[in-house]
């Protein structure tokens, strides 16, 4: 069985950073969550969505 945790590039920082338990997702930090929000504002753009459902069938 293999444990992989998800990792997401943050997009303001490009600073790797853990995706479960991170309320920022995918963001590093709040601040780079509020930094990036304001960008949504001017110019729109898509997060690519990460399907990992197969995930769930094998919890604990
Ligand atoms: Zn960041």
């Amino acid at each position: 069985m293999k444990e992989e945790k998800t990792y997401v590039s943050c997009p303001n920082c490009k600073k790797k950073t853990e995706y479960e338990g991170n309320p920022y997702r995918p963001f590093c930090s709040k601040r780079c969550k509020m930094v990036d929000l304001g960008s949504w504002l001017k110019e729109e753009y898509r997060i690519p969505v990460q399907g990992n459902d197969d995930s769930e069938a094998l919890s604990h």
